[in-house]
């Protein structure tokens, strides 16, 4: 049985909490065969918006160091397990400037494959409680999704999409679920898209106090099925060596109980399917 864990962060993301090393010895450990690092590039907090909500300058990943590193420790490594695939997290937003950096990002440094994720409409971090203020749940997730479905249209090449119901994890309602039955115009419209353009759907792990084991939840996953989606990934999204694998079990019982048969891993543009 191959082990996979495709979204994880290291210190190179300013968020992480552990070095490449250490996530290494630890994927090692847990027996991982693939494990995919994709560190954060979020421009988005460049963006005049971001200083009009009143941000100041917030750091990213600095992508010379990261992949040289990460380059580095490939060619030391070669094929022993487990496969480290140097990977990028795009902050998706509809600033052209920002879109035009994670290009150039993209053509510089050909990471081994790409999750574009949306993280901040108009400046703040959909995850934390500001963004939420004087909107309805209704309209606080619309506006995601919306953003979401904008984000498939991005410039850059990507190969994941990330975490479908981000905000759920920082939503202030007593019932916080992002379901497919309330958007699923929006819902049909996003899936849909995923599948036309061969893109990977990501079942992320780290979706605590969201009420489901998983991002997305397991209707949309279901319904990506039903309209034919198969590739999906799993990332447990950690930021430290202890959450590694996290919610791989629930995501994996899902996908067998919809009737997936393999994940799917992107590998600098090419697809390898694993068997569940
Ligand atoms: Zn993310
Ligand atoms: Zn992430």
């Amino acid at each position: 049985m191959f082990l996979t864990d495709i979204h994880t962060h290291t210190f190179f993301s300013p968020d992480g909490r552990a070095s490449l090393s250490e996530m290494l010895w630890a994927a090692e450990a847990l027996h991982i065969s693939h494990l995919g690092i994709c560190e954060h590039f979020d421009y988005d907090f460049l963006s005049p918006a971001h200083y009009a909500a009143g941000g100041g300058p917030f750091p990213t990943t600095d992508p010379a160091a990261y992949f040289s590193a990460a380059r580095k420790l490939q060619g030391e490594r070669g094929e022993s397990p487990p496969l480290l695939l140097a990977g990028a997290e795009f902050g998706y937003s509809p600033d052209p400037i920002v879109q035009a950096r994670l290009k150039a990002l993209s053509e510089a440094y050909s990471p081994d494959f790409t999750v574009n994720s949306v993280h901040i409409i108009d400046g703040a971090d959909v995850f934390f409680a500001d963004y939420f203020h004087g909107k309805s749940k209704a309209e606080a997730y619309r506006k995601y999704l919306l953003r979401l479905r904008e984000s498939l249209d991005a410039p850059y090449p990507y190969d994941i999409v990330g975490h479908i119901g981000y905000p759920v994890r920082g939503a202030p309602y007593p019932d916080r679920g992002m379901h497919y039955e309330e958007f699923s115009t929006l819902f049909d419209d996003i899936l849909k898209t995923i599948i036309e353009r061969g893109k990977i759907l990501e079942i992320n792990g780290s979706a605590d106090g969201t009420g489901s084991p998983h991002l997305p939840t397991y209707d949309v996953i279901a319904r990506y099925h039903a309209l034919g989606g198969r590739f999906v990934s799993f990332g447990s999204d950690a930021h430290e060596p202890s959450r590694l694998l996290a919610g791989r079990e629930a995501a994996v019982s899902t996908l067998k109980a919809i009737g997936f048969s393999f994940l799917t891993l992107p590998m600098r543009g090419e697809y390898v399917h694993i068997p569940l």
